[in-house]
């Protein structure tokens, strides 16, 4: 399978202001900063980077070399790429001391896809090939019917979504790569599971990868469905988190990866992306994320574990709060009190005492929250006997008495 990516590529020209300049307002900006940028070429470099062979399709202007320098040093065959009168598609960015921004772009050399261009680079491509789009360039409409005439595999990441995307025929589409906000534009719908749902009964035979930013990803076609939890990672910077996440999971269909297996290869690439700062910079190669998944499998599956042994605890103390106590939760777990104690502590950080404590104030906090059952009556409920402890521990956590909880949260 080879892949071609027609795709945008961008000039990111990033001003450094004090604030951003507004109308009539004119400011010296401290710094430039040029990237390059455009999901075109952050998803081409992403799947390149992950070792699939990628033959980018785009426009730049002769100010454009540098992108053409970028995709090449990651490993994306740019012999398609064309050179075009005028600029290329660029934005400008400022970026406000306080980190706000404002942005305006060109769509430049990434608005000059003639059908000409196409057919010419489509010639080099056969049945069984993928091409992958978004919506940053024109003439989608023309590259997709071309491509289902030659019996190609079609990939569409509707980013940005636009009034665009509406003209475009989803039914020629074969996977749709697209994020909730995208979801939602399309089908009006919010939900995942109802997002996934509207567009699998619209367009029959679609395959959709629904990606949830750090609640994950789904993958449904009419083989099933798959999910992915996002794996843990300090969040610097979520920019190209998408391209990345597409890029990969282009480069599993290359390699004819089952879809769970590249569910996780796309998610473990990009939470690395979104644990670095910068767009294509932050594209991880292939070996940097299966160097990586070892132990972030690990972690998950720990978290996973670990999630499992509190919803279970929880459940049994939830019973009886007010009769709960370690010899109780012991008996019921079939384990030994001291390995009980051991295990709370490694799954929760707390000492069974502690947590138990922080059990009782949640349940009081919902029944302050949802019923209006005396004070006297919920501290009684949910386990303590000294009333006095209960108000104080209360407000040491919620930092105000039960009553002026119940209060400010009605
Ligand atoms: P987009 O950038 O197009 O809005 P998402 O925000 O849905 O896309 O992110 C794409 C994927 O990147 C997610 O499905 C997830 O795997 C990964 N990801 C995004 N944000 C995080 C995060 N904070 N932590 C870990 N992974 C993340």
């Amino acid at each position: 399978m080879k892949i071609v990516n027609f795709g945008s590529c961008n000039i990111d020209y990033v001003y450094s202001l004090d604030h951003i300049v507004g109308r009539g307002e004119t400011e010296e900006s401290a710094h430039r900063d040029v990237f390059a940028g455009g999901k075109g070429l952050n998803q081409s470099i992403a799947a390149a980077r992950a070792g699939a062979p990628v033959w980018h399709a785009g426009c730049v202007g002769k100010d454009g070399e540098f992108l053409l320098d970028t995709l090449k040093s990651s490993g994306v065959d740019t012999r398609f790429v064309r050179t075009v009168d005028g600029p290329s598609g660029h934005a400008v960015i400022q970026v406000s001391a306080k980190g706000e921004n404002a942005i305006f772009i060109l769509a430049g050399a990434n608005g000059m896809f003639d059908c000409a261009y196409v057919d010419s680079v489509l010639s080099h491509f056969g049945a069984g090939d993928l091409v992958i789009l978004q919506n940053e360039i024109n003439n989608n409409k023309y590259i997709i019917s071309r491509a289902k005439e030659k019996g190609m595999l079609t990939l569409l990441n509707p980013s940005p979504v636009n009034a665009a995307i509406g003209e475009l025929d989803l039914s020629s589409i074969d996977y749709l790569i697209l994020n909730e906000i995208e979801g939602e534009h399309l089908t009006g719908e919010r939900e995942p599971e109802k997002i996934v749902t509207a567009l699998r009964a619209r367009y029959k035979g679609l395959t959709v990868i629904l990606t949830l930013g750090e609640k994950g990803s789904v993958f449904v076609s009419s083989r099933g469905t798959c999910r992915q939890a996002a794996f843990e990672v300090d969040a610097v910077d979520t920019t190209a988190a998408g391209d990345t996440f597409t890029g990969y999971f282009v480069s599993s269909l290359y390699r004819g990866m089952p879809p769970k297996e590249g569910l996780r290869l796309a998610s473990a690439a990009s939470a690395l992306a979104v644990g670095k700062k910068g767009a294509a910079p932050s594209i991880p190669l292939y070996g940097e994320v299966t160097e990586a998944l070892p132990s972030m499998r690990e972690k998950e599956e720990k978290s996973d574990r670990a999630k499992e042994f509190i919803d279970t605890v929880n459940a049994f103390l939830l019973e009886d709060l007010a009769g709960a106590s370690l010899g109780t939760l012991s008996a019921r777990l079939g384990y030994s009190p001291s390995h009980t104690g051991q295990l709370i502590v490694r799954y929760t950080g707390k000492t069974f005492s502690e947590y138990l404590l922080r059990l009782r104030l949640t349940a009081a906090a919902d029944l302050l929250r949802s019923s209006s059952l005396p004070i006297a009556e919920i501290i009684r409920a949910t386990g303590y006997s000294n009333e006095s402890f209960f108000r104080n521990k209360f407000k040491e956590i919620y930092g105000v008495t039960p009553l002026r909880y119940r209060n400010g949260v009605e």
